[in-house]
């Protein structure tokens, strides 16, 4: 039955050892225009018993210690309906009672849909971290993203998420507003989250991809892309205005530089290297070492 789920398993890349169960395939969004997961794939979400399928395959295989961090795998899964994804748990309490949490992706206007109760009854059974793909604080660049959903829109979720004691990973694609725009972006970006408490925030870098809407933009010439030192100039400033209590992990591989810190703790010596960075190499040799290019999609 499984087998009709063929799009590719994401977890953040900071939960290697999480226990991955298919919940949903697609994206009921699928607009953003550098979209290279879900564009292939039309919505779907297991039934009761493709989940059942998968926990008796995950118990059989005896690889899952107690306190297990769950991922329930797709695009979006918070889109569904809280009854459905409370029966689920329900299923994933009976073959994994001691699991630690459940985590998975979701979209900002997923979260509008559902009720303060709803997320606090989501958060007791066990939903506790939500990625979020924010994206960028940028109201202009969110319009060209196709994004869907506003800045505004955003920190009101994250501080509904907040208030229903869901933890955030805030979502940051640096470079995504295109060449000449990484200053606003950073700060906007950093001003957005810097008024919302997060787990973490994460970073990647836009990538244009082909098959997207991006691709052809940039043929076209409506979207010029941003030269990687500019992208690494953008993690710079967003890092200067950053505020928050946050780790920042920007290991996922599209970035065009891997740190993670301890924020604020961490600022001084994060800006302090990525001046350095950028004081020793030239846009050419930077071009190079991120190589964006050889960059592949899921
Ligand atoms: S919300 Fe995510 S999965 Fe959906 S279209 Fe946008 S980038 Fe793709």
């Amino acid at each position: 039955m499984l087998s009709r789920f063929t799009e590719p398993e994401y977890r953040h890349p900071l939960d290697a050892n999480a226990m991955l169960l298919r919940v949903t395939q697609g994206c009921t969004w699928n607009r953003c225009v550098y979209c290279y997961v879900s564009k292939e794939y039309r919505f779907a979400c297991v039934t009761p018993e493709e989940m059942e399928e998968q926990l008796e395959n995950k118990s059989r295989q005896g690889i899952y210690p107690e306190n297990t961090k769950i991922w329930m795998v797709g695009s979006n899964p918070l889109v569904l309906p809280t009854d459905r994804l409370l029966g689920y748990i329900g299923q994933i309490r009976r073959y994994f009672p001691d699991f630690s949490e459940i985590a998975m992706q979701t979209r900002v206007t997923d979260v509008c849909k559902k009720t303060l109760e709803e997320l606090q009854a989501l958060r007791e059974a066990g939903i506790r971290e939500l990625f979020l793909g924010v994206e960028s604080g940028d109201e202009e660049i969110l319009k060209m993203l196709n994004k869907g959903a506003s800045a505004q829109t955003a920190l009101e979720q994250m501080l509904r998420l907040n208030e229903a004691g869901i933890d955030i990973v805030p979502m940051y694609m640096v470079g995504g507003g295109g060449a000449g725009t990484g200053e606003r972006n950073a700060i906007a970006t950093a001003r957005l989250f810097n008024q919302v408490r997060s787990r973490m925030i994460s970073t990647t870098g836009l990538t244009v991809f082909p098959n997207t809407p991006l691709w052809e933009m940039r043929a076209c010439g409506e979207f010029t892309e941003a030269p990687e030192a500019e992208k690494v100039r953008e993690l710079l400033i967003f890092v200067r205005h950053l505020e928050a209590d946050t780790l920042l992990f920007c290991g996922h591989y599209l970035n065009p530089v891997h740190f993670a810190a301890n924020m604020p703790r961490d600022k001084e010596k994060i800006v302090a290297g990525l001046e350095r960075f950028l004081a020793e190499n030239s846009p050419e040799d930077i071009e190079h070492m991120v190589n964006r290019r050889e960059m592949h999609s899921l």
